[in-house]
């Protein structure tokens, strides 16, 4: 594939930017305010098209005692995780066009899909995820400021305060991404020590503490074992992976603190990550016009989702943006990418098709809650049990709540 070639990872970039530039206003930054912008984009290496198929906004978490057992709330809004449920909703898309022998990414074989070899995907985000790969030494931040500015800055630092400049090349930008509560801690001593490096983490945020892991995690968790999840994995012949990753300028970058948060974490080498997996790394020179700066100071409370089929919804508090107080706890005016309507997606693929039925099992899917549904995945559960006790020792398992079925 030519990613290679710069000219591509920036046109990637425009491109994503400005589909978010043509959605409504409802939900984005206002004044004072920033976002993180996340995409999938699909990737054809025989026409070397490519079209994003997934957005998502936002850097919004709600605390542990909002969780909602029914599947109708999303307890995270990071926009990465936003753009992966837009997406998982575009592969089931494509799963019903391949069942009714339409246009589809997917071959449909012995019952299960199959993505064609010449499809690849990439994701971009506005900016590094948070957690582990927001860790990274702060040396080497005059690059930014161009040659002039940059001779400037440094003149007058070596004059004033040579020992001040000195340390600073050893601090690091930190995170507010706490390691899980019953790991190793963070020792928060100044300088370059004050983080842990590898470790799994929880979203950055005040208060009510969330349960979700950040985004480097999560990022790694897809790295690692596919980015379909255990749900999607049951239809499919082999995982998802994305094969590269496109990030923004006008912020902290770092190939290294990507590889380890990504990829090999406390491990040793990459040799323990299949070769086949490892996706590479791209710093696009495009900068997200809503990034976080000296003006804009405040997180937008607002995260938007877009896909082709469905069009854009907007998320406030893990729920739907706009839906009156009597239909809130209504599914049908819920999210299309939460839990409950993602279930919902994929009951309806293995209702089309008693192949699909057969290949995982089932008969009937009436009264199959959800969790358990999940269960049933058996190579990504022992893939993922794996992957986590070479790289993600720390990572515990959040409370199963999810056993609500479909309606
Ligand atoms: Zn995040």
């Amino acid at each position: 594939m030519g990613l290679v070639d710069i000219t591509h990872v920036d046109n990637i970039a425009e491109n994503c930017v400005k589909l978010y530039n043509e959605l409504p206003k409802t939900g984005k930054p206002v004044e004072a305010e920033w976002t993180v912008l996340s995409c999938i984009i699909q990737y054809d290496n025989r026409t070397e098209e490519f079209e994003v198929v997934s957005l998502g906004t936002g850097s919004k978490c709600i605390g542990a005692s909002k969780m909602s057992s029914t599947g109708d709330m999303l307890n995270d809004s990071h926009a990465e995780v936003f753009a992966r449920r837009g997406f998982l909703i575009y592969l089931y898309d494509n799963m019903e066009q391949a069942l009714d022998s339409k246009q589809s990414i997917f071959n449909f074989e012995n019952g299960l899909f199959k993505v064609k070899d010449n499809i690849n995907f990439i994701f971009y985000s506005s900016q590094l995820p948070c957690g582990d790969a927001s860790i990274l030494p702060k040396a080497g931040e005059e690059d930014q400021y161009g040659d002039v500015l940059q001779s400037m800055k440094k003149q007058a630092l070596e004059d004033i305060c040579d020992v001040e400049h000195k340390k600073s090349k050893t601090d690091i930008h930190r995170t507010g991404a706490k390691c899980l509560p019953d790991s190793e801690q963070d020792s928060k001593q100044p300088g370059a020590s004050y983080h842990l490096l590898g470790h799994v983490r929880t979203k950055p945020g005040r208060g009510d503490r969330t349960q979700s892991v950040s985004c480097s995690d999560k990022m790694a968790r897809w790295t690692h074992v596919g980015i379909q999840g255990g749900l999607l994995d049951l239809l499919l012949s082999k995982p998802i992976f994305i094969n590269y990753f496109i990030f923004g300028s006008g912020v902290t970058y770092s190939d290294e603190s990507l590889t380890r948060a990504l990829l090999k974490r406390n491990a040793d080498d990459l040799s323990l990550v299949q070769p086949d997996i490892i996706p590479q790394f791209y710093q696009s020179k495009l900068v997200f016009p809503y990034i976080r700066t000296e003006q804009n100071v405040r997180p937008a409370p607002g995260s938007i989702v877009w896909t082709r089929s469905k069009g854009v919804e907007v998320a406030v508090q893990g729920r739907k943006l706009g839906v009156t107080k009597k239909k809130a706890k209504s599914l049908s005016s819920s999210l299309f990418i939460n839990k409950y309507n993602i279930y919902k997606k994929f009951q309806s693929v293995l209702n089309r098709s008693e192949k699909v039925k057969k290949s995982i099992g089932l008969q009937t899917l009436k009264d199959v809650p959800y969790n358990e549904m999940k269960r049933k995945s058996k190579r990504y559960l022992s893939q993922w049990e794996l992957v986590k006790d070479i790289f993600f020792k720390s990572w515990t398992k959040k409370p199963d709540m999810w056993n609500f079925c479909i309606e």
